[in-house]
């Protein structure tokens, strides 16, 4: 099965090519992602009445089962690294940061927002890639590698 790779596999060999296309298209896409999270963070810094990261009631839920503090959470937006991002709609914008809390936990925080209020972000859920849930991640959490279809049992409500 693709998605069961061993821990020493780090790329999915039927992905290789989409996981290409994927890296190329962010690699023109990640400095736009990047110049709004910049925006994002001077609006947090300047303007706090109008600059929010409102934490959706999902990501607010899969914080605490995931035992990701709201701190934690906070700190991984100001200080994560845009990783994946995409447009959804002609104005929803989706970010994803990975970062290292103060502990040294990795995780992913995933941010929604308007392009239009690049200052108002919306959390929408955290996670720890390396957990077996997140199957098509590479082992370092850092980079998408596969694109096969999830296992039969794999619940997308977990994400
Ligand atoms: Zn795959």
């Amino acid at each position: 099965m693709p998605y069961d790779r061993s821990p020493d596999q780090d790329e999915c060999p039927l992905c290789a090519e989409r996981a290409a296309r994927l890296a190329a298209y962010l690699e023109q896409v990640l400095p736009l992602a990047e110049a709004d999270h910049e925006t994002f963070l001077k609006g947090l810094q300047t303007h706090p009445p109008t600059s929010v990261l409102r934490i959706h009631p999902h990501a607010l839920k899969r914080q605490i089962e995931r035992m990701i503090g709201i701190g934690e959470l906070r700190d991984l937006v100001e200080t994560g690294i845009p990783m994946e991002w995409f447009a959804e709609g002609p104005q929803w914008r989706k970010i994803l940061l990975v970062g290292e809390t103060v502990n040294g936990r990795l995780l992913h925080v995933v941010c929604g927002y308007d392009s239009a209020r690049p200052d108002a972000w919306y959390a929408i859920t955290a996670y720890d890639p390396r957990q077996g849930k997140w199957w098509w991640f590479s082992q370092d959490g850092r980079r998408r590698v596969c694109f096969c279809p999830p296992p039969p049992d794999w619940d997308p409500d977990e994400a």
